[in-house]
């Protein structure tokens, strides 16, 4: 059925991307029902009854929805959750949002994904392209939702942050550029306990692609290479590395960082504004895809220079008696704690702990006995940490609440120490979010 066909929209969940996606279907005149099981916030509530928009909360109708011609699924609602699997049965199409929302944009859309990276490089290149004077949209998991965008804006470039989430339910969805930063294990809970599955679950970003798009990869990514083997990229592959130096894409092997496509791109890495060799990558692939836009290399050094990290990642948050307190509570993954650990300079008191997603510490072990002189664990069952590092850093400490956890570390760091909150952990054993977590620490710190 062609998408002018399509009547009755269904969007299941009431957050950002379902609210926005249902705008959409109403601003296109389409018939539009919004289902929630559980209950919807009053500000989302309060739009909907805006926009005559007709929902539900508590519970789904199940027969109401079966009735679509086309379901929106929230990238919230698992894939198995019983009404979603009975949706599929019955051979209604079902989209994710960003999925639903590029059926009604000729938008260029440069779509990021990655395990870890993606809403720093989805931001960095915003900046890039909104500094050059670009007509450009920031969406995806960021800010607003890229279907509300397309029913109220009229942009023509859109920068969008892509989970797998939202990949599982695309069919068209077909992004100028992709760009797929690194893989590693995360919401395995999802994919069957399957590295391989959730990583192919990424890889769909490109599944769409012609050979007049571009996809831009990690060349070093052990699981990418691994994969780029098995599966055929019809777009112009662009790698990135920070180990060799490539003829076309972009590296940084020394303090530069080069991009090559017709002509070069170069900077010095002292000159970026993030810090960190994983922010060296981001910045490779941000630059890639400015390139390929023919952004002039004067503007996208400019930017890159300019650059302001996003809050809570490696967020610098102040020198205390010549201590400083890095704050990366969104580091919620060993591998994303791996490149905080490798940022920052040694000796380093460590804040770790919070809800465990199956960590394999071994990861960080050699870097923590680097660099870490003592941690600090943070949260309600830390057993697994204190098991883990007994042996292998002398001073482990116990916390229970952020203020207690920045007292301690205030009175135990040494001058010319960093205090790092880089947690490996999910917060909502003892915090609301990781922005709570990051927040309160950022609040005890410069508190005196
Ligand atoms: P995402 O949106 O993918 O979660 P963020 O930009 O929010 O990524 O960063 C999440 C965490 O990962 C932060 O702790 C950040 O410092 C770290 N990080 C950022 N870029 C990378 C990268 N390329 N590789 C590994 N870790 C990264």
């Amino acid at each position: 059925m062609e998408t002018n066909q399509l009547k009755n929209i269904v969007v299941l969940g009431g957050g950002e991307s379902g609210v926005g996606a249902a705008i959409l279907a109403k601003s296109k005149g389409l018939n539009v029902f919004l289902s929630d099981r559980g209950t919807i916030k009053d500000s989302y509530k309060k739009i909907l009854i805006e926009n005559a928009i007709d929902f539900e909360e508590g519970s789904h109708d199940e027969e109401r929805v079966l009735a679509a011609d086309w379901v929106i699924k929230s990238p919230g609602i698992p894939k198995k959750a019983d009404l979603v699997l009975k949706v599929k049965q019955q051979g209604i199409r079902l989209s994710s949002e960003i999925e639903f929302a590029s059926e009604f944009t000729n938008a260029k859309i440069i779509a990021i994904t990655g395990s870890n990276g993606k809403t720093t490089t989805t931001s960095l290149i915003y900046h890039i392209l909104k500094n050059d004077g670009y007509n450009v949209g920031l969406g995806g998991n960021i800010g607003k939702s890229f279907a509300y965008q397309v029913a109220t804006e009229n942009y023509d470039y859109y920068v969008l942050e892509v989970s797998s989430f939202q990949l599982d339910d695309i069919q068209n969805f077909r992004p100028y550029i992709s760009l797929l930063l690194n893989l590693s294990q995360d919401h395995l809970d999802q994919y069957n306990y399957n590295y391989e599955e959730y990583a192919l679950a990424k890889f769909r970003i490109t599944e769409n692609q012609q050979n007049d798009n571009f996809f831009i990869y990690n060349k070093d990514d052990e699981m990418s290479q691994k994969l780029l083997q098995k599966l055929e990229v019809k777009a112009t592959m662009l790698p990135f590395s920070l180990k060799e130096k490539l003829d076309k894409g972009g590296y940084s092997v020394e303090d530069e960082l080069i991009v090559k496509l017709q002509d070069e791109f170069k900077m010095k890495v002292a000159d970026l504004s993030l810090v960190g060799s994983h922010n060296v990558a981001n910045s490779l692939a941000a630059s890639i895809a400015s390139k390929i836009l023919n952004i002039s290399n004067e503007s996208i050094k400019n930017s890159l220079m300019t650059f302001q990290a996003v809050p809570h990642r490696l967020e610098h948050v102040a020198d205390i008696n010549k201590v400083k307190f890095i704050n990366d509570s969104k580091a919620t993954n060993v591998n994303a704690a791996y490149f905080a650990l490798e940022s920052v300079a040694a000796p380093t008191v460590w804040i770790v702990g919070g809800i465990d997603k199956g960590n394999d510490y071994s990861e960080v072990e050699a870097l923590v006995k680097k660099k870490v002189r003592a941690i600090v664990c943070l949260g309600v069952d830390n057993q697994k940490i204190i098991d883990f590092f007994k042996d292998k850093v002398d001073n482990i400490f116990e916390t229970s609440s952020m203020q207690q956890c920045v007292s301690l570390c205030k009175e135990i760091a040494k001058e010319g120490e960093t205090v790092l909150l880089a947690p490996c952990c999910a917060s909502f054993d003892l915090f609301k979010s990781y922005e709570d977590r990051g927040d309160q620490f950022k609040k005890y710190v410069l508190e005196s």
